[in-house]
């Protein structure tokens, strides 16, 4: 009997890059008979920021040649990129603000990445969630997307012939699952050799991407590329995911969403429960501006955790009464084992705090608090998509978890599916339903990103944009 070969997934990828770096005299004879170029790019020359070694001042400028591409890779020149919140650490290299508490020990069983022999601070990575921009060049095995096409850099991949893919689940993507430092392909070399990598395949904080095919949803915009790049961007795509998609679950009309953290996942998130139809959106944040801007894109309502304290919770059950209490007559809310309603969907976009912000603080830089709160405002029989990333494991009322009829939803980018759900966020942003000026507060050019991304720290602005 012969041994049955395993072919995993990461040396797929290594093995189309090692194709790459000899296959370029073969790659040129590709004919173009199906309508795509022939796959090479020679010396490409691009700026890139680069991040490695450890503390501020990891990320650096540099100028990087690309390598010749193969099999499902596709060079995108970026256009704009959105300068997401989880990758504060990694860009600037700012230690994270003290614990109010002691920490107890992580419950086993969490997610962790899988074991690598390679150390990510060692290698020149380029950071970022994607972005978008112009098709330069395709392998010869992508079917997706065309040379000259605008698309959609995805912070989650989408191959829809996947496991997760074919049971609805696409945010879950097991592409997703290979990202490791093992898993990265180099895209291109500095000038002393040295190879560049991108954070997921994908980076964004350079004038080119390459992502894998299964990252690239085109789209089909002659809106500005900050716009695009806003809409497009994770934080976006994960709060209308979970607003806009049905995906997890749907917002009825006239149903009452809370939204947890106005940050650009949460401003998202609103304006998805406003164009879903909901009747009372209630957004909460400690910044003033995040609140004033909530209720701008969408928001009835705009609470303060810090002005409300303990109480919040029973003010959001307050805000989501219904016009009658007689049971007989289709009424909620009469008391019992909890007073007032509580929201039909909580959508949770707080998270932690990475740096210290330089504005009005939250009352829990882990995001855990904001979390339970998320989850004990929610109406009975109701709803909760939560997105943020808490420091530390959460703990919940036992009999709410389990009597309470909420139901939790967990995933990557609020459940979008990237190629059903993105193409449709961009109309929504050409039909002029969703608002990306008010959340882009800071559009920067390539050069000012360290500049731009401090702003992100520290959240003296809603959200960074860099345009190349
Ligand atoms: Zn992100
Ligand atoms: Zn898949």
């Amino acid at each position: 009997m012969s041994k049955k070969p395993t072919i995993s997934r990461r040396s797929l990828l290594r093995d189309s890059a090692a194709a790459a770096a000899g296959g370029a005299a073969l790659l040129a004879q590709v004919n173009t008979a199906f309508g795509q170029a022939p796959a090479v790019v020679t010396q490409r020359r691009f700026k890139a920021w680069i991040s490695r070694g450890q503390g501020p001042g990891r990320t650096t400028l540099h100028d990087a040649v690309l390598r010749p591409i193969s099999g499902r890779q596709v060079v995108v020149r970026t256009e704009a990129t959105n300068l997401c919140y989880t990758l504060v650490p990694a860009v600037l290299g700012l230690a994270p603000p003290p614990q109010p508490n002691a920490q107890p020990a992580p419950v086993p069983g969490g997610l962790a990445p899988p074991p690598s022999t390679r150390r990510i601070n060692d290698m020149a990575v380029i950071q970022g969630h994607g972005g978008v921009g112009i098709v330069e060049a395709v392998g010869p095995d992508v079917r997706r997307v065309q040379v000259g096409d605008r698309v959609c850099v995805s912070g989650t991949p989408h191959c829809g012939a996947c496991y997760r893919c074919l049971r609805g689940r696409s945010d879950m993507c097991q592409f997703l699952s290979a990202i490791g430092p093992d898993d990265l392909v180099a895209v291109a070399d500095l000038a002393d050799g040295t190879p560049v990598y991108q954070n997921s395949h994908i980076g964004g904080l350079a004038e080119v991407m390459v992502p894998f095919e299964e990252w690239v949803v085109p789209i089909f915009t002659t809106k500005p590329a900050a716009e695009v790049g806003m809409v497009c961007g994770c934080t976006s795509v994960a709060g209308l995911g979970a607003t806009a998609t049905h995906a997890l679950t749907a917002i009825e009309p006239a149903s009452s969403v809370a939204v947890v953290g106005c940050g650009p996942i949460g401003l998202s998130a609103v304006q998805g429960a406003r164009i879903a139809g909901a009747s009372t959106i209630i957004a909460i944040d400690p910044i003033r501006v995040r609140r004033e801007a909530a209720l701008k894109v969408g928001a009835t309502h705009a609470l303060d955790p810090n002005a409300e304290g303990d109480g919040l919770i029973e003010k959001v059950r307050s805000l989501t009464t219904w016009p009658t209490d007689r049971l007989w007559a289709g009424g909620r809310n009469v008391g019992g084992r909890r007073p007032g309603s509580g929201a039909d969907l909580v959508v949770e976009a707080a998270g932690l705090d990475a740096v210290t912000p330089k504005v009005e603080r939250g009352p829990d830089p882990t995001g855990i608090l904001a979390m339970q709160q998320a989850y004990r405002m929610t109406a009975l029989g109701g709803h909760i998509v939560t997105t943020g990333a808490v420091r530390g494991d959460i703990s919940l009322p036992g009999n709410l978890f389990s009597f309470g009829g909420v139901t939790h939803h967990s995933g990557q980018a609020g459940g979008c599916s990237p190629m059903r759900d993105i193409p449709r966020f961009v109309e929504l942003l050409d039909k002029g339903q969703f608002d990306a000026q008010t959340l882009a507060t800071s559009v920067v050019p390539l050069e000012r990103l360290l500049e731009g991304y401090e702003e992100v720290a520290y959240r003296t602005t809603i959200t960074g944009i860099m345009t190349a």
